[in-house]
């Protein structure tokens, strides 16, 4: 019956928008003028896409400063980057309005871009109106929030508010630099605070004990496809406030901020990074297992986040982050390991090294620049990690990921699991993020996440997978080459594990059953819930909710 009712509602949200587009006579010079003047002469007409420029810049931060310009140029046979004719570059939610209606009335295909990070291409699109939200990025730390209709009595919460074009430096360095708070964003400084990252989940390498970004949502200002500004929180529109939790960006409206709640700082932020090499594959399998149960007992909590890589050289590289561990905590959990790693030194050639920092330096550009200059790239405040740098401007492949259930690390899994992972590992390099899975998370994270439309099977998940290939220098036949061998890997993986679930913002263009994949049992509300605010729906994406 549910399915029944999600095929109708599909059909009708396409109908509606085939009727929508076909009607398209498009606007004319005057039609174009009077927009201008209403967003205060900020619609940029004819942005040309100017590859030579482009590769010049090495820079996330440069990149989005050009309208036209994303942080990846396309994925094969895929999408390539579109420049739309017509960018608003808005300011504030008064041209948002006037873009949305101007873009209604005259059939246009509209599209949202902050940062253009998005991996399937869906903040850009030819022939379209782009509203462009860069320059809006203000972002006000508040010591009492209290969400509009809230009843009398609340007292508040300590939280920000974002506009939406702000990146998450901007945010760390008003929360956490300058105020001394942490609010849970992402891993990758450059990436959009509110649009695509906040409302399809939004992952940060504390997520294990601040849960997901969507999950601190406390209240957003959107503009709808009917051009009204509407607020949704917990006491107003409801619905939609849970939608903009996980159902996906560009899908429900434009949101022009967003508030999100803020926590306390732990004592400590640390850094785990390490490469084990193995001898033989036979060291190699033999290593996963072991790792698997070292990570179920000792780190699968809400302390550690970010990831492992498995290398088809047998090498295995840590790249891990804690949160609230002392060195010497540090120390005693990893003393087994050493241990084991010890008694078997003819097999493994191990680097290991962790230090502490005080947590409000973890994105202070000065304390940075002094004790890890190499860490970080990027002038001044604007800066990125260096293990960022190589996705500049990459063109992908392809992009995959899959939630691993946390029962597969469990004891008596471990010896199959470890050698499904050995067998993918001999096709391509993969990384398990453990920030993108919640099992082991604080009680807090468990019980916001489970107040998102994200797909539930993150709430169990210990880890997301991620497999990728992506040049600078696109080549179809060494394409389909890596593209042959990341396929077999992810089968291998996903064989083990049918159905679980892939993070629809970093995911595969050609994601099969993607409605299942990315919502799970929630796509049917969310699909309710796009139809009630977006009936025509005016709002598209590639793989987005109610997408055609
Ligand atoms: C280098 C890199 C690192 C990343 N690291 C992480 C990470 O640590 N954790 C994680 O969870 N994800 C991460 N991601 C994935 C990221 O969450 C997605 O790429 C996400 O779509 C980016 O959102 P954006 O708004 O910055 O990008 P954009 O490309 O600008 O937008 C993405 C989507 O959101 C829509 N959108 C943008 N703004 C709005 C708005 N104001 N209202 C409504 N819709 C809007 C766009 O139309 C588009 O559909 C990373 C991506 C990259 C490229």
């Amino acid at each position: 019956m549910k399915k029944i009712i999600c095929l109708i509602s599909f059909c009708s949200i396409l109908i509606a928008s085939i009727y929508f587009y076909q009607r398209s006579p498009g606007p004319k010079p005057n039609d174009w003028n009077s927009l201008n003047s209403k967003v205060g002469g900020r619609l940029i007409k004819s942005p040309s896409y100017d590859e030579a420029t482009l590769t010049k810049l090495q820079s996330p931060f440069a990149i989005q400063d050009y309208p036209w310009a994303t942080q990846s140029t396309g994925w094969l046979k895929a999408w390539s980057v579109a420049v739309s004719p017509y960018t608003v570059a808005v300011q504030n939610t008064d041209d948002i309005v006037a873009a949305v209606k101007f873009a209604k009335k005259h059939h246009l295909k509209l599209v949202i871009k902050g940062t253009g990070h998005d991996y399937l291409g869906r903040s850009n699109a030819p022939d379209s109106l782009l509203v462009w939200t860069h320059n809006m990025r203000d972002v006000h730390v508040h010591d009492r929030f209290i969400p509009q209709g809230a009843p009398d009595e609340a007292t508040g919460v300590n939280a920000v508010t974002i506009q939406a074009g702000a990146r998450w430096i901007e945010v760390y360095e008003e929360v956490t630099t300058k105020n001394s708070r942490y609010v849970q964003g992402g891993g990758c400084t450059s990436v959009g605070a509110v649009g695509g990252f906040l409302q399809g989940g939004g992952f940060g390498s504390f997520s294990k004990k601040y849960g997901m970004a969507a999950g601190s949502l406390l209240e957003a200002e959107v503009v709808v496809a009917s051009g009204e500004i509407l607020i949704a929180n917990q006491y107003q529109n409801t619905d939609l406030f849970w939608a903009l939790k996980g159902g996906g960006g560009g899908t429900f409206g434009i949101v022009s901020k967003a508030t999100l709640q803020t926590h306390d700082l732990p004592n400590y932020f640390g850094s785990l990074q390490g490469k084990i090499t193995a001898n033989t594959d036979e060291d190699f399998e033999t290593l996963l297992g072991y790792f698997i149960t070292f990570y179920h007992e000792n780190l699968n909590n809400e302390h550690w986040g970010e990831q492992i890589k498995l290398k088809p050289n047998n090498s295995l590289d840590l790249s891990l982050l804690f949160q609230g561990l002392s060195e010497k905590e540090v120390e005693d959990i990893w003393k087994p390991f050493n241990q084991w790693m010890e008694e078997r030194n003819k097999s493994y050639t191990i680097d290991l090294s962790y230090f502490t920092f005080p947590p409000n330096k973890l994105w202070d550009y000065d304390y940075l620049t002094a004790h890890y200059p190499n860490s970080i790239e990027g002038k001044n405040k604007l800066f990125y990690w260096s293990g960022d740098q190589a996705e500049v401007l990459a063109y992908w492949y392809t992009y995959q990921s899959c939630w691993i259930p946390s029962a597969l690390f469990d004891k008596n899994a471990s010896k199959t699991f470890a050698h499904t992972l050995f067998n993918a590992s001999r096709h391509w390099e993969f990384s398990l993020h453990f920030n993108k899975g919640l099992a082991g998370a604080s009680a807090e994270a468990l019980k916001s996440a489970q107040d998102t439309s994200i797909n539930p099977a993150v709430i169990d998940a210990a880890a997301l997978a991620i497999f990728g290939a992506f040049t600078h220098e696109a080549n179809i036949e060494k394409g389909l080459e890596q593209i042959h061998k990341v396929n077999t890997a992810v089968k291998i993986i996903t064989d083990f594990i049918p159905g679980s679930g892939s993070y629809s913002n970093e995911t595969n263009y050609f994601q099969k059953d993607w409605q299942q994949a990315f919502w799970g049992k929630n796509y049917p509300r969310l699909l309710e819930i796009k139809k009630k605010y977006d009936p025509e729906g005016f709002f598209q994406c590639h793989h987005s909710v109610g997408s055609l």
